[in-house]
């Protein structure tokens, strides 16, 4: 098998990216997925919110994803279910298992779209046995909203990240107690609206600066005991409080799916987690594109299917022999900016580059500063930034064109 650009994974970077690709002029492309069907997370977020941007309507997730799987069948896109791509070799050569066993692949170009995959217990070692309760939040989300089956009755959530917020608001519609929300942060990861319409409508206690020091029980969770936590995130002594519950649900992070790329050669940004790329979502790797969760955790799909766009159609190009390579400067994260993607960007880009970053802490009333050289060369107000919601820059290509080396963002008083 033969094709011009090959995608890896189906949700909505991959689908984004099949789609964009094949109207840029590649004449063969494949998406490649595990699971049994398209749509990636998508299809377990069945909550609304998703779409404001790029359809200018509030769609569920699933609703989303079905935008994009049409389009992709009015394209005519080849796409193969229920296949693991297993590795990438150097010659762009692709090899999966699927239900026909082992296939070999030829690409011209390779769109990475694995997507991410949650942070376990494991990682953040909470002492205890090991009962049955503890799930990560997406896991629950899958049971819940795809398999059908309930988790439990009385439940406390580890994270207040968007995974944790929209499962709180879940499992209470599904008939369970949600005790407590539980931070370590002393501000919530997620999106305020998140947090105004599953934690506040429903009453849900959210206990910042709060950490989980200990899981009970055996066979089944029977509680949790939580203490408050130092400036370090040590636990404050004589704070400790325990929580009866019969189930933990743990949002604590999402971890790039990168072993694939790692192992094909692209190298990785160690803030991210995820591919270094440049505007063109290119990789370190020619004709190996990245895009979607797998380069940095969104919160707003809207933003993934703007970048998976940008790795389609220069995936196109590539295949087309009309990409340029032009020589590119990179982008630093000044004080108070945690990560930028892109890390490289050209600054004879015939389009505007978007720079997607996340704040290191809150802040209100502050600016994002941009500087070339320290030459400021441009400024944006903001009245309050929080790391959970990504902010962007766009660099218009009148702008790039005084660009003579790397530029920086950082946050400064306004
Ligand atoms: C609980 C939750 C709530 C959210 N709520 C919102 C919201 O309200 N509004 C909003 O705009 N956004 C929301 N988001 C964010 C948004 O859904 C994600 O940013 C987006 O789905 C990421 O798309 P992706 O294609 O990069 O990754 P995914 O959707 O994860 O897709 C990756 C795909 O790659 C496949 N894959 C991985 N490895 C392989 C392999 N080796 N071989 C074959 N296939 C592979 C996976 O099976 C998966 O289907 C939410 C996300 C979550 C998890």
């Amino acid at each position: 098998m033969k094709y011009n650009v090959v995608v890896v994974g189906g949700g909505p970077a991959g689908l984004g990216a099949a789609v964009e690709a094949k109207r840029n002029g590649a004449n063969t492309v494949l998406i490649i997925e595990r699971d049994r069907e398209l749509g990636g997370i998508l299809n377990q977020c069945i909550h609304n919110g998703f779409g404001l941007h790029e359809f200018k309507e509030e769609l569920t997730g699933p609703e989303y994803a079905h935008r994009f799987i049409e389009m992709a069948k009015e394209e005519k896109i080849d796409y193969m279910l229920n296949t693991m791509v297993l590795n990438i070799n150097e010659d762009k050569t692709i090899e999966t298992l699927g239900e026909d066993g082992l296939i070999d692949i030829e690409a011209d170009a390779i769109v990475l779209a694995m997507g991410c995959r949650e942070r376990t217990r494991g990682a953040i070692d909470i002492p205890g046995y090991r009962p049955a309760g503890v799930y990560n939040a997406g896991a629950a989300q899958r049971l819940s909203n795809m398999e059908g089956y309930m988790v439990g009755k009385e439940i406390v959530i580890y994270g207040s990240g968007d995974i944790g917020l929209i499962m709180a608001r879940r499992m209470t519609l599904e008939g369970a107690k949600v005790k407590a929300v539980v931070e370590v942060n002393p501000h919530s990861s997620g999106l305020t609206r998140n947090i105004v319409q599953c934690l506040d409508d429903f009453e849900i206690p959210l206990k910042l600066s709060t950490g989980i020091s200990y899981i009970h029980g055996k066979q089944r969770v029977e509680g949790v005991t939580i203490n408050k936590l130092d400036e370090n995130r040590n636990p404050i002594e004589g704070t400790e409080e325990f929580i009866k519950c019969d189930t933990v649900l743990l949002s604590v992070g999402l971890i790039p799916e990168n072993e694939l790329s790692v192992d094909a050669g692209v190298n990785l940004d160690m803030k991210t987690n995820g591919p270094i790329v440049n505007n063109t979502m290119t990789t370190n790797i020619d004709g190996v594109f990245a895009c979607g969760n797998v380069v940095h955790v969104h919160d707003l799909v809207d933003f993934v299917t703007q970048e998976s766009k940008i790795a389609g159609k220069n995936a196109a190009l590539y295949c087309l022999n009309k990409s340029q390579k032009n020589p590119t400067v990179s982008t630093v994260a000044s004080e108070g900016i945690g990560y930028i993607v892109p890390q490289n960007i050209d600054p004879q880009s015939e389009e505007d580059i978007n720079l997607f970053m996340r704040v290191r802490s809150v802040y209100s009333n502050k600016k994002l500063v941009v500087k070339c050289e320290d030459k400021v060369i441009l400024e944006k107000k903001r009245i309050h930034m929080i790391p959970s919601e990504m902010e962007r820059i766009k660099i218009s290509k009148d702008l790039l064109k005084n660009i003579t080396g790397s530029i920086s963002v950082s946050v400064e008083e306004a």
